[in-house]
């Protein structure tokens, strides 16, 4: 090769390598405004249990806008109901070196080992809706008052079938035939749901106003694991085949909306809700859109509306608090008892939904689109 050629090829490649350079650059200062986390901004993991039921969408959502509006990033995932998925998920955010965790733990109980490592990197836990258990590593908990969704439940079932919590049943009212459903069993939410409708509803079995034909009664045998719509479906089934074969069932106390709708469809498949054979009174839980449709074209009763937006919000307001240094805002320091600790604890009123308010609470206050409901 000539020196002349030489000098020319490499005059070529230092070129090519500064415009290489060059493009590395710009690309590498664009990064922030992508997916990589500028430097300057908090990281805030937000753990979800599943994308199976709308609410936890809707909660996801809410925080990642609460966050990102005062200035921090988030990591929001969805675990699919799977706990190893769940405490995957969490252990990566850990590994990003995220400052606060806001988590609706899968299984309460699962937790422990990664929020002691949450713990040791210095990050805040706020358990969200649901309460993590077994642990010293829980900072502080935003939920509603859940044993008050429970006593909603249990009021609109008695409603629902003409009595009134605390009274004695009107002269020729009842006997009524209800049957009893519970959410997971690895969800502490869940008995404070059941406790709150028994308290309510006890009464009127101990007076024999409301018989239990399947005489199931206790979380142990009406609880639902991971609160699937398909295993309230099947236990439906059965209790109707063994139990109703020459009797209706005139009640049933579903916890969440995804039951509901499970136990309503196997009832319309022994022939309730018809004009012969009205639905049962059935009750529900989070204003989901299949369930406001089913309370609108008159068969679940009733659904119990918890705000998500208002729950992000508030979890979001503690987070930044907590990670400030400033009085965090809580109005509960008693109930909740993780079996290590009482958390220290936000609670936020539910609102009982039926089909004479689903238009103002929930379409008005822009919950639910309208058009959702067609
Ligand atoms: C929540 C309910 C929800 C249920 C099933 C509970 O922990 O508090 O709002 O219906 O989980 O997702």
């Amino acid at each position: 090769m000539s020196k002349k050629l030489f000098y020319n090829l490499l005059a070529v490649l230092v070129l090519a390598s500064l415009v290489l350079s060059a493009c590395g650059t710009a690309a590498a200062t664009e990064a922030p405004a992508g997916d990589a986390p500028a430097a300057d901004k908090l990281l805030v993991g937000i753990s979800m249990p599943t994308k199976s039921s709308t609410r936890w969408i809707s909660d996801g959502e809410s925080m990642v806008k609460e966050f990102e509006a005062m200035g921090y990033d988030t990591d929001l995932q969805f675990a699919d109901n799977d706990i190893p998925n769940q405490l995957a998920q969490i252990e990566n955010m850990v590994t990003k070196g995220a400052k606060v965790l806001v988590i609706a733990a899968i299984d309460g109980t699962t937790l422990s080992d990664v929020l002691q490592k949450a713990h040791d990197s210095g990050a805040i836990v706020i358990s969200y809706d649901r309460l993590i258990t077994k642990t010293a590593n829980v900072d502080y908990y935003a939920t509603f008052d859940n044993f008050g969704v429970g006593v909603i439940q249990g009021t609109q079932l008695l409603e629902g079938l003409g009595l009134k919590p605390g009274e004695k049943a009107p002269a020729g009212v009842g006997p009524f035939n209800v049957e009893l459903f519970g959410g997971s069993p690895d969800d502490t939410n869940a008995f404070y749901f059941y406790d709150g409708a028994m308290s309510v509803i006890q009464p009127f079995i101990d007076d024999g106003t409301i018989v239990i034909q399947s005489g199931q009664m206790g979380m142990d045998k009406v609880g639902t694991l991971r609160w699937l719509a398909a295993t309230a479906q099947a236990r439906m089934d059965n209790l109707l085949s063994a139990f109703y074969t020459d009797k209706k069932v005139d009640g049933v106390l579903s916890p969440y909306d995804g039951l509901s709708i499970g136990i309503l469809s196997s009832l319309k498949g022994v022939g309730y809700c018809t004009p012969e054979l009205p639905c049962p009174v059935v009750t529900g839980q989070d204003a989901e859109v299949a369930s406001v449709k089913s309370i609108i074209a008159g068969e679940q009763r009733y659904t119990v509306f918890k705000d998500t937006r208002v729950l992000a919000k508030q979890a979001a307001k503690m987070a930044d608090q907590a990670l400030k240094g400033e009085t965090v805002e809580i109005n509960d320091t008693t109930t909740y008892d993780n079996l290590v600790k009482v958390v220290p604890s936000y609670l936020l009123i539910p609102i009982s939904i039926d089909i004479n308010n689903y238009q103002k609470e929930l379409v008005d206050s822009g919950y639910i689109k309208a058009e959702d409901l067609k």
